[in-house]
């Protein structure tokens, strides 16, 4: 999953219509600060990374339920909101669950690309070499917003596994037309914009440094500490030092 740095409260952000915009602490009603949101992570679901050009089909996505008593104070808070779909914020996925911070990797906290791996075929996994406590927020990040359904467990609705294997097939087409020196990595880019899956894209071109340069610099809000532009962009630790790194 793409790590996402948030804009802070007084950051000046760029909205869609080319005006500057300073975040605020608050936003009532709370779908106000969607073009805050796209300004600051692009057009993209948070969760699962699927590209969505039209408004509608994004949702201000309160990281801690707005529908749950004891968050409802939240509800209308900056610090609380992400991007997310109709699927990812189902409720077959997210919904309405109880997401205590410190048990769950996040997007906008941790190094969630090294949280989860990414295959072929769409298959999203909780990193093997991850331990103890990583090990436990990452998988409780996974079932989260269901990343690890497949068709065979997935409500007919929800498409994002399948969406993944193509997504993975057409990376994968990408990288040897890049490697033969067909397209480059303006192209890698739109494609990325167009059709979200950043993941996906990122683990393929492992080796091509400059796309993944590229999908860390070009792609709004992606968290450039999260990755080594000293080892080809692997990803590092968000929070080094403490008892949670990744
Ligand atoms: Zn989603």
């Amino acid at each position: 999953m793409r790590p996402v740095t948030k804009a802070n409260v007084g950051d000046v952000v760029t909205l869609a219509d080319g005006t500057r915009h300073s975040v605020t602490a608050t936003y009532a009603p709370y779908q106000d600060a969607k073009p805050a949101l796209v300004a600051n992570l692009g057009r993209f679901c948070s969760y699962c990374e699927e590209a969505y050009h039209y408004d509608r089909d994004m949702h201000v996505e309160h990281i801690q339920a707005k529908g749950l008593a004891k968050y409802a104070h939240l509800e209308t808070v900056w610090t609380n909101f992400l991007l997310g779909c109709a699927t990812c914020n189902g409720t077959d996925n997210k919904g309405d669950k109880d997401v205590v911070l410190a048990e769950y990797h996040l997007p906008h906290l941790n190094n969630t690309y090294k949280s989860l791996v990414y295959m072929a075929g769409g298959v999203v996994i909780v990193n093997p070499s991850l331990t103890g406590d990583s090990q436990v927020h990452a998988q409780a990040l996974l079932e989260l917003v269901g990343l690890n359904k497949t068709p065979a467990t997935s409500c007919p609705g929800d498409k994002r596994c399948l969406k993944r294997g193509e997504d993975w097939k057409m990376a994968d087409r990408y990288l040897k037309k890049y490697q033969a020196g067909k397209v480059d990595e303006d192209t890698i880019l739109d494609l990325v914009t167009n059709r979200g899956g950043w993941s996906i894209w990122f683990t393929v071109f492992k080796g091509c440094d400059a796309v993944r340069a590229r999908l860390i610099n070009g792609v709004p809000g992606t968290c450039a500490a999260c990755f080594d532009a000293g080892n080809h962009y692997e990803p590092i630790d968000r929070n080094p030092g403490k008892n949670d790194p990744v």
